[in-house]
């Protein structure tokens, strides 16, 4: 139902509540956000995830206090496949945790990809038709390459609407973004970027936005973003400002 997404020198978790509180209006039965702990000299970069059926003031009392890292996503569900519940909630992660995903939309496919993924060794821990994205990105990103080419080439298996955010913890320099049938903006700030699916949840932040269009991705980073189709194809795209009062 809602997305949001940051990335930049500050921590992500924040923007991530406020921005799904600006969603709010929209409707919605649960609530969930992931970040990248960056990596220390001992241990490496990890994804941490927290979730909840309810409000987003729920995942904010049930966020611990230690949930750093400068890349986030969240995400404000209205259940399609699976009832309202903690698990179903999104974010959405593959086997080891590394991958995670927030997704508008439906999945039409899903079963399917869900019976082959499960085959290979997928383990499914919720009902719905998300987690097949988190688990289909992490078995092409286990041939080596970069995020953006292991979302497009798991894009290509998926027949369905949606809009997504994707983490990746051994890619902690970005976020991609993906939209089809189901809107997503990318928000151009200083030295910071944020992405959602509603400019309302950006327009506190910066009024320099994109708009992608169906079939188009991005690759967004604390300093820039590149957009390009499923095809690898870039496409350019100018900001526009948004005008209006908050
Ligand atoms: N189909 C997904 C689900 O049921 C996403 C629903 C939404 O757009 O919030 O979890």
């Amino acid at each position: 139902c809602g997305i949001v997404a940051y990335i930049g020198p500050k921590d992500a978790s924040p923007f991530l509540l406020e921005g799904l509180q600006r969603l709010e209006y929209r409707g919605y039965d649960s609530a969930g956000v992931a970040v990248i702990a960056p990596a220390t000299k001992s241990v490496p970069a990890k994804l941490k995830v927290c979730k909840v059926k309810g409000r987003v003031a729920d995942l904010a009392a049930a966020l611990p206090a230690r949930f750093k890292g400068g890349a986030g996503i969240g995400h404000t569900r209205w259940a399609t496949h699976g009832v309202p519940s903690d698990a179903n909630a999104h974010p959405h992660t593959d086997n080891e945790g590394r991958i995670a995903v927030v997704h508008n939309g439906i999945i039409e496919n899903a079963d399917e990809l869900r019976a082959k993924l499960a085959a290979d060794g997928a383990l499914f821990r919720s009902e719905t038709d998300t987690e097949v994205l988190a688990h289909l990105i992490a078995a092409h990103r286990a041939d080596g390459g970069e995020l953006e080419d292991a979302v497009r080439a798991a894009l290509k298996l998926v027949v369905g609407t949606y809009g997504i955010a994707v983490l990746d913890a051994e890619q902690t320099d970005r976020i991609v973004v993906a939209r089809n049938g189901s809107p997503i903006v990318l928000g151009i700030g200083e030295k910071e970027m944020f992405a959602a699916s509603d400019v309302s949840a950006l327009v506190r932040y910066t009024r320099q936005v994109v708009h992608l269009e169906d079939g188009e991705l991005a690759t967004v980073r604390a300093d820039g973003f590149r957009t390009f189709t499923e095809d690898a194809r870039t496409v350019t795209r100018q900001p526009s400002t948004v005008d209006w009062e908050i």
